[in-house]
């Protein structure tokens, strides 16, 4: 027998309708490209987004086409958001933080079809448009006067004179809630960047679990500012749940260094940031040199790396805010896992909370979590034992856009490339990464990348890139060396011949010449023999 009732589908679309129906008034701040602040309501937001979907109408684009963005937080991205993907498009955010060529090799990939782009990123677009195979529209997100005069890019409109020659009368459609409504790229560890895709049920349920009070605990009295960028996993789904529970939100734009952060979050009263470690430990260092407080900020989501205890300790005890360890990724929606304490921890010390908070917390509701040894068999969840993290639930990817890399489960779990344990209140704690990338600023840097172009230097016969501990960044990557018998290079001759090869914050911080680079018995080299060997070492000027 069938339950009786109604079998709506969950849609994007019900998100704006939601915001503009019980929040209309919600303000929506945005630091623009322009360098002015801009507010808004969920209202125009709402309106807006009809608009954006009668001009992809007009553009005569079909059903799950793709729509990238190359553009910072803020409301126009925000009305793409809801616009693109609400009409039955997919809005494929692009990271402008990437090489030029990597960003025209991922447009062609998800075969996008229109390309709205911040000023801050023309120079991208006029350096790949006659590469991009499939884009047929170029807008830029600003107003018509401020549209680039002969910029070379065919039929470039503004998006203001795009979006203002449309209506904002439209029924956004109904459809099925597995079609697909987002895409994001993730740097592979292996070959090619891999997209997920999100589907609209997926970011639906992902959106109100992350919204729960052991999530990220948001309402209607918050205000949020997502320093996660909007191009980064959809800013860990933030934009949904805030359009959800009607939060006030407030974006950064371009402006994301420790002072912009700071002034926006004291003149807009924010009380609620979400963004990785390094950002913070920006904002954090320009507060302790004008010794500054905070008036209005109560909690901080920090994740995409692991979060210093210091900065836990320093934002919990010196500014008495709340921090949210999360842990997750790209293929996960983002959210896997928030710290938040249970009952039982709230007598302890300050110092026995610290030890809780510093793990990357309990699965939130959705996500089923086990780890295992290499044999493929469940370790126990006893805080000590540590074996490779595999996830499963309705926000985790069933396989990558296009098939890429074939089916990427283990008996329906994904496995996340993370190394932890699990202790027996379920808290996750990260110990290592079984794939080889490194995350700098949040960001990856594929080891592969780094070391195909060291192979490529005629001096080089073996190169390893590994990891190495930076206190902004994270991580750094080195590049270990054997030099070919006879041959000569320089430290500074082969970090000068990354230049152009790859974008700038990729190359790598320092190259180290070893006799040889350990070896296991298939040939594969052994990086963590290499980390063993450069134990001893510290980058320059850390
Ligand atoms: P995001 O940066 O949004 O989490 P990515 O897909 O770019 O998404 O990166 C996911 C990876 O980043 C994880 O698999 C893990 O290696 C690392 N990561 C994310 N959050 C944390 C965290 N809190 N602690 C340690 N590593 C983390």
């Amino acid at each position: 027998m069938l339950g009786l009732m109604q079998n709506q589908q969950l849609l994007i679309s019900s998100l704006i309708e939601f915001a503009d129906r019980h929040h209309g008034e919600g303000e929506i701040v945005s630091r623009r490209v322009e360098g002015d602040i801009h507010r808004t309501s969920y209202r125009e937001i709402a309106s807006r987004s009809r608009k954006v979907a009668n001009a992809l109408d007009s553009l005569k684009l079909a059903f799950s086409d793709r729509v990238a963005t190359l553009a910072w937080n803020g409301y126009r991205h925000l009305e793409l958001y809801f616009g693109v993907s609400g009409s039955g498009r997919v809005l494929h955010t692009l990271n402008p933080r990437l090489h030029p060529e990597q960003i025209c090799w991922i447009a062609n990939h998800a075969e996008d079809q229109v390309m709205c782009f911040d000023l801050t990123f023309l120079p991208i677009i006029k350096a790949i448009h006659s590469n991009c195979k499939t884009i047929k529209h170029y807008v830029a997100l600003c107003n018509a006067d401020a549209l680039p005069k002969d910029s070379g890019i065919p039929g470039l409109v503004s998006y203001e004179s795009w979006i203002g020659a449309a209506s904002d009368q439209y029924d956004w459609p109904e459809f099925d809630e597995n079609s697909a409504s987002s895409m994001c790229y993730t740097s592979g560890t292996t070959g090619n960047p891999k997209a997920a895709l999100y589907s609209h049920r997926s970011t639906m349920l992902h959106a109100f679990a992350g919204a729960l009070p052991d999530a990220l605990n948001m309402s209607a009295r918050d205000t949020l500012l997502p320093v996660v960028p909007m191009f980064h996993v959809n800013a860990w789904g933030l934009p949904y749940s805030a359009a959800m529970t009607g939060a006030k939100l407030v974006f950064p734009g371009p402006a994301m260094d420790g002072k912009s952060i700071y002034e926006l979050i004291e003149s807009e009263g924010v009380t609620f940031a979400a963004g990785v470690p390094t950002v913070w430990q920006m904002m954090l260092g320009h507060m302790q040199a004008g010794d500054l407080r905070f008036s209005t900020l109560k909690r901080t989501v920090i994740g995409g790396s692991a979060c210093p205890p210091a900065m836990i300790t320093a934002f919990n005890d010196v500014y008495g805010v709340e921090v949210l360890h999360a842990w997750g990724m790209t293929e996960m929606s983002p959210l896997g896992t928030v710290c938040t304490l249970k009952n039982k921890h709230l007598p302890m010390s300050e110092q026995d909370k610290l030890k809780v908070r510093i793990k990357q917390g309990r699965g939130i509701f959705g996500v089923d979590m086990k780890i295992v040894d290499p044999e493929g068999r469940e370790c126990p969840w006893d805080g000590k034992t540590s074996g490779d993290l595999y996830v499963k639930g309705p926000w985790i990817i069933s396989e990558y856009f296009k098939g890429e890399g074939g089916n990427p489960l283990v008996d329906g779990w994904f496995p996340t490339g993370d190394v932890g344990t699990i202790d027996s209140d379920g808290y996750l704690q990260i110990t290592d990464r079984s794939k080889d990338v490194i995350k700098s600023g949040g960001e990856w840097i594929s080891s592969i990348d780094v070391e195909n172009i060291a192979m490529a230097h005629p001096a080089v016969a073996m190169a390893a890139c590994i990891g190495v501990k930076h206190p902004k960044w994270d991580e750094r990557p080195i590049i270990a060396v054997v030099k070919k018998p006879g041959a000569e290079v320089t430290r500074d001759a082969l970090i000068a011949f990354y230049d152009g090869k790859t974008a700038k914050w990729q190359i790598p911080d320092d190259a180290v010449f070893v006799e040889a680079i350990p070896l296991g018995g298939t040939g594969k080299m052994q990086k963590t023999k290499l980390r063993e060997m450069l134990k001893d070492y510290k980058l320059p000027g850390t």
